[in-house]
């Protein structure tokens, strides 16, 4: 660009320099002492395959497409009241090994074929983790757990295994966190969360207002509801907003709003909220704001105290709610894995044990069956009472 006068380039002359230009207006090439003031602190951005190109290398048609729509319908029915079961979103904290992962959906199909008069199990299939501070993201963000951020590996091999689950008769739900990486794989998911450090942000409302399934607000770290009823009120209505379409070009996205948002309790950094005076008060912040009166509760994170073992004792005192005519809790999170505990990732990765979390702990398989076998015959003689809405 040539021009006389360009302050911001004038800054980087020495003040002589500077009054002899002043003085004597002359064009000057200005390009080599221009002001980079863009992309400081961006080291690279790279273009992804398209969302359409990933659905077509890997599309849901036939019998999973209509599996995830049954499914979807399924929760739908649960949260309208005309189904009476309850639904069940449980797996592993996050996904980092899709053969564990399938090894442990093929044991949960199995678990769901026997509880399913009661309870509708549906899969936790985390690829993206909020993080508190720093700490590995998920699958799609690092799918090879090592630093290496093959993002669009990760895209490709999260809707790969997503089909896989559907494909084993099961249904999957997943968080929700980044705004664009819906579009990849959404088509695949019967049940959405957003977490409790996003439940307040405006984006994650407004993604939620378009996704096609039912979607659940963590309440906040501190415990706090407002956030969730906020989110809620939020979501069920329309939204526009910057977004991507299926050919990945910037867009603006217009939704209609979400009609199936709904409430997930998960204690905060005050304690557990599961117990029955905290849905007690819990139903009464959603009749008072007008909101969805469905309740899901999470048994793990701060209702646990991230210890394993007591998630059995959350699912024995929401099965103790439901017996004494709970009609407001319709459903539950369980963070479960083929065996307890968890690990942190090994520098050497052939150290990482198999089947165990590498987030927040989990329950074993052992433990997660007896538990949900246990709840489902306690429950099922109620059911039929809690039909029809509250
Ligand atoms: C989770 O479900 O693993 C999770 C991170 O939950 P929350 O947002 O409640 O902490
Ligand atoms: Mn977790």
């Amino acid at each position: 660009m040539r021009c006389k006068y360009d302050f911001a380039a004038y800054n980087l002359l020495s003040l002589p320099a500077f009054f002899r230009l002043l003085l004597k207006p002359t064009s000057i090439n200005l390009t080599k002492m221009k002001k980079i003031i863009d992309n400081l602190n961006i080291a690279s951005n790279d273009a992804l395959i398209t969302p359409q190109k990933l659905k077509d290398e890997m599309p849901l048609t036939g019998s999973a497409l209509e599996s995830v729509q049954k499914d979807r319908g399924t929760i739908f029915s649960i949260l309208d009241r005309t189904d009476p079961r309850l639904f069940v979103v449980v797996g592993p904290c996050s996904i980092h090994d899709p053969d564990a992962a399938i090894d442990y959906a093929n044991r949960l199909k199995l678990l769901s074929e026997k509880v399913s008069d009661s309870l509708f199990l549906v899969m936790r299939v985390y690829f993206e983790k909020p993080r508190t501070s720093i700490g590995w993201k998920g699958l799609i963000n690092d799918p090879y757990l090592d630093d290496s951020f093959k993002i669009e590996e990760g895209l490709r091999i999260g809707r790969k295994l997503l089909l896989d689950i559907v494909n084993v008769g099961l249904p999957t739900s997943t968080e929700a966190l980044d705004p664009i990486s819906p579009q990849y794989i959404q088509d695949l998911i019967s049940w959405s969360a957003i977490g409790a450090r996003t439940t307040e942000s405006q984006t994650h409302r407004e993604m939620s207002s378009g996704l096609s399934s039912a979607v659940g607000f963590k309440n906040g770290t501190d415990g706090g509801l407002t956030v969730a009823v906020n989110a809620m009120q939020s979501v069920s209505s329309p939204h526009r907003f910057l977004g991507i379409n299926a050919q990945g070009q910037v867009s603006v996205v217009t939704t209609k709003g979400n009609p199936y948002a709904h409430v997930v309790l998960r204690g905060g950094s005050n304690g557990p909220n599961y117990d029955s005076v905290h849905v007690a008060q819990c139903e009464k912040t959603l009749e008072d704001g007008g909101v969805s009166s469905n309740i899901v509760i999470d048994c793990s994170h701060a209702n646990s105290s991230k210890n394993p073992d007591l998630q059995p004792l959350v699912i024995k005192d929401i099965t103790r709610q439901i017996l004494k005519g709970n009609k407001s809790i319709i459903g539950l999170m369980l963070e479960s894995f083929i065996k307890a505990g968890n690990q942190t990732i090994p520098k050497n990765l052939n150290d990482l044990k198999y089947g165990i979390s590498v987030t927040d702990a989990c329950m074993d398989w052992e433990t997660t069956e007896k538990s949900i076998i246990e709840m489902a015959s306690k429950i099922e003689s109620v059911l039929n009472g809690r039909r029809g809405k509250i």
